[in-house]
């Protein structure tokens, strides 16, 4: 029997999944689409994770789809909020119904021939036995998100083994944990540690975060005041439209500041930190990092509340390396000794583009560190495929609806033109730069050298700009000498056939 057969094939039913799909049925109402998807629910990241506190750390109004109104008035939101959202999308426009859950895409193979990819993928039943089953595509649209789904990274601590308590991984939080009057060490620094401290703070008897370097924290309102009452004001959508643009605006300006002035922005920042702490706080020590404001993501934390947490008493910073874990915590290169019962190790994800699929391209292996990415969008020398990577300095949804709408103008543009196969081909440009530029957290140094990479010009460049992107993604022409459009040997004879019987 022959593989069953979808126009376009859509891997991850997560945020940016939904999107492809939205944008699917809007714009390419004609096409036939499948998403397939490794887990058993929507939401990927946000119902992936599951630890205290989990939130956004970027506002809802941007991170939100361009096409639904948030409506709730919490602009930095928690996690199952934006769960029902993205899952509330999929069943209001039928999206469900189009997803198969418990398939992990495990090969892609394309063929020139055909003009199709070949899809393996492994199919969970109901008894937990994994059976193969193909599916055959035109075109492979990857919303995989960025990072291992299995574990998270974990580096090898030394004595790990001798810790008498319990070592946690905030990517595989145990459902029925009770931290109540215990001591907490929180190993990390970034968004998901400060995230974690003053929810845990709340009822664990003491939570430390023990840092190796601090981060750039700021504080921002939970509520969005303007949008809020913009939303009293304006029926949904155009109070939604004009708070997205206030946002995307001030983000823009503020990024764009921090690239020109990094020391004014380090100096306001540190100084909003030291009115939160006190005077008599070491923020030198604990708040103030040693690269620049956005060579790293920027943590967002409400309403103060990690600052709060720490006023309180309830948590604490500790900047210092780790020696050992012993049986009862873990000592540190100071001599000091950080005792536990539990110890969470926020220590990141582990990077993975394409959800880690093997790609072929007619028998040959697709190695991706060699290839260049066309507009962050696809890969040099691969056909028909594209995959969404949202933005390191804004919302991820902003890039992602860019993308998803490409895509679509893309399949149309083909169908007007009768062509079934589009390759960016590089020619003479060649690699000049990481996929992601100027960002130094350890999770993308780590993977950066395997993934695509960036070439000197457009379209080979990936912006981390909306207003470039909205550009170069929403009205820039598809003929810019990098994008080959071709048929497969055998439709293109049928249609010379046809031409020649038309002729006569
Ligand atoms: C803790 C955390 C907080 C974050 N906070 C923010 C934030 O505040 N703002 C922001 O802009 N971004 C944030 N991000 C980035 C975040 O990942 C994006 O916001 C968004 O969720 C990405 O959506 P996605 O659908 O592209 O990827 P994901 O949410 O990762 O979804 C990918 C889906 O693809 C599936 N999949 C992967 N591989 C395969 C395969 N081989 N076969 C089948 N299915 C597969 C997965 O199971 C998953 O369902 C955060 C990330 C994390 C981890």
């Amino acid at each position: 029997m022959d593989p069953e057969y979808f126009d376009v094939l859509i891997i991850g039913a997560g945020l940016s999944g939904i999107d492809a799909a939205h944008h699917l049925q809007k714009l390419c109402p004609a096409k036939t689409y499948v998403i397939l998807e490794q887990r058993e629910r929507i939401g990927g990241t946000w119902d992936l994770f599951r630890y205290p506190g989990i939130r956004s750390d970027s506002d809802m109004l941007t991170m939100g789809y361009s096409f639904r109104p948030w409506l709730s008035p919490k602009a930095i939101s928690p996690g199952e909020d934006i769960r029902s959202y993205i899952t509330d999308t999929a069943r209001d426009e039928g999206i469900d119904r189009h997803i198969r859950f418990g398939y992990q895409i495990k090969r892609a193979a394309w063929s020139s021939d055909t003009a199709t990819w070949s899809v393996e993928a492994a199919r969970k039943s109901a008894d937990g036995r994994e059976e193969p089953v193909t599916l055959t595509c035109n075109f492979l649209f990857s919303c995989a998100g960025y990072y291992r789904y299995s574990s998270g990274y974990s580096p090898e601590f030394p004595g790990a083994e001798r810790f008498e308590g319990t070592i946690i991984h905030p990517q595989a939080w145990p459902e029925h944990l009770d931290y109540t009057g215990k001591r907490v060490v929180i190993i990390g620094s970034g968004a998901t540690a400060v995230t974690l401290v003053p929810a845990m703070s709340k009822t664990a008897a003491h939570v430390t975060m023990l840092q190796r370097s601090p981060t750039y924290i700021i504080s921002a309102p939970e509520q969005d005041k303007i949008a809020n009452w913009l939303r009293g004001k304006l029926p949904p959508m155009w109070a939604y439209r004009l708070s997205r643009w206030k946002n995307v605006a001030f983000m823009t300006y503020v990024y764009q500041l921090s690239q020109r002035f990094p020391d004014f922005v380090t100096a306001g920042i540190l100084k909003k930190v030291r009115e939160h702490m006190g005077t008599d706080y070491d923020v030198a020590t604990h708040f103030t990092p040693r690269y620049r404001p956005w060579e790293q993501r920027l943590c967002l934390v409400p309403n103060a509340d990690m600052f709060e947490a720490i006023k309180s008493g309830r948590a604490s910073v500790v900047t210092d390396r780790i020696d050992t874990f012993t049986e009862k915590g873990i000592k540190l290169q100071s001599g000091q000794e950080l005792e536990a019962d539990i110890i969470v190790t926020a220590t990141g994800l582990v990077m993975q583009a394409f959800g880690g699929i093997d790609l072929s391209v007619d028998g040959r292996a697709v190695d991706l560190s060699k290839t260049l990415a066309y507009k962050g969008v696809m890969v040099s020398g691969v056909p028909n495929l594209a995959s969404v990577f949202g933005y390191i300095n804004a919302s991820w949804t902003l890039k992602a609806d860019l993308i998803c709408a490409y895509v679509c103008r893309l399949l149309n543009f083909m169908d007007r033109k009768h062509v079934r196969q589009v390759t960016p081909k590089s020619g003479n440009e060649s690699a000049v730069a990481p996929f992601v530029e100027n960002f130094s957290s350890g999770y993308m140094q780590r993977a950066l050298a395997s993934w695509p990479k960036q070439g000197a010009k457009k379209p080979w460049r990936v912006h981390q700009n909306y207003l470039r992107d909205a550009f170069s993604l929403k009205v820039a022409s598809f003929d810019d000498g990098a994008l080959q459009f071709s048929n497969p040997p055998v439709a293109a004879k049928s249609s010379e056939r046809q031409l020649a019987a038309a002729v006569k």
